[in-house]
């Protein structure tokens, strides 16, 4: 079990380092921003949406190791999804993310988000994990936008 924690470790500690779809987003029309004061993680996440399928996505923002792993996880786990999916996605995550200690964390078809399953032994970055996703899902909520072009 220690050696699966461990490529877990390593796998956030790479996503941290070098988090996926890194920036802002060209062409992009949606945008959210998102703040956990607790821990003092911000992030924007750009989308870009068309008929109700994350074409793309991008995210920035400066916070700790887990909300920027956590973030560039769910990036790659969205894109090319449909809102439908993307829900079912983020309700098995939080799911994952707050299940009782006791219990099996997660299931096979969160794949890669998995390695975010140790964070409910630290209810204080439970919080840090979620982030993206609710600033996800308020951007996907949000009004178009004008791409900006810087
Ligand atoms: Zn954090």
């Amino acid at each position: 079990m220690s050696d699966l924690s461990d490529l877990y470790q390593e796998l956030i500690l790479d996503h941290n380092k070098r988090p996926r779809n890194w920036g802002t987003l060209e062409g992009g029309n949606r945008e959210a921003k998102g703040h956990n004061p607790l821990c003092g993680d911000r992030l924007t996440v750009f989308l870009k949406l068309a008929d109700d399928r994350i074409e793309d996505i991008r995210f920035e923002g400066s916070g700790c190791a887990i909300s920027k792993a956590s973030a560039s996880l769910m990036t790659e786990a969205v894109k090319g999804r449909t809102i439908s999916e993307v829900n079912g996605i983020f309700q098995r995550f939080q799911a994952m993310i707050t299940s009782p200690l006791d219990q099996p964390s997660g299931d096979a078809s969160l794949g890669k988000l998995m390695v975010l399953g140790g964070v409910r032994e630290f209810p204080v970055r439970i919080k840090c994990a979620s982030l993206p996703w609710h600033t996800l899902k308020a951007a996907i909520a949000a009004s178009p936008t004008v791409a900006v072009t810087e």
